[in-house]
């Protein structure tokens, strides 16, 4: 874009910076001819492309809908519906991708969805990934097992308190 100051054609990034939310980005730029600073907002358009072909703009209420089935009788509440809905929004704009597929959306939503209630992650994963037996959900759910093993493991490093730097008694 032109420099508002002078109009020059062209300008160069200092800075960029991702919104709060994920969604825009805020870029510092600096005119190489008055050498003045402007600001820029840029957000992605993002559409899904279903598995019928259609495409639709992307919608956090569609992403609701879609998990809250299978949050029936679970202690979710709707905003932590809102949340896992922001969470894949946020996963899918970082992708930089302008058109999505509504698997890469599904894939997107699995990992907040397990963190937020387990027995919601398998209902939805068994629909989404199409489990037809006992084997897949206790594949799944092995896997939910390991992870569990792991997180603890990782969780009792990152929680060990650190290594306290007491003032020594023989100072100089
Ligand atoms: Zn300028």
């Amino acid at each position: 874009m032109f420099c508002p100051f002078c109009r020059h054609p062209d300008s160069r990034v200092v800075d960029s910076r991702t919104s709060d939310d994920g969604l825009s980005i805020r870029r510092r730029r600096q005119c190489p001819e008055c050498g003045r600073r402007f600001s820029t907002t840029e957000t992605a358009s993002l559409n899904i492309i279903k598995r019928s072909g259609v495409v639709e703009p992307f919608s956090r209420e569609k992403i609701v809908s879609g998990v809250r089935k299978a949050c029936q009788g679970r202690p979710v509440t709707d905003s932590d519906l809102a949340m896992l809905a922001q969470k894949v929004e946020e996963t899918i704009r970082q992708t930089g991708a302008s058109q999505v597929d509504a698997n890469d959306i599904g894939l997107a939503i699995l990992p907040p969805l397990r963190d937020l209630d387990e027995v919601a992650y398998l209902r939805f994963a068994s629909v989404y990934q199409g489990f037809d037996s006992l084997d897949d959900f206790e594949t799944a759910i092995t896997q939910l097992r390991t992870e569990h093993t792991n997180r603890s493991q990782t969780r009792t490093t990152e929680d060990a308190p650190s290594v306290g730097t007491a003032p020594t008694a023989n100072q100089p």
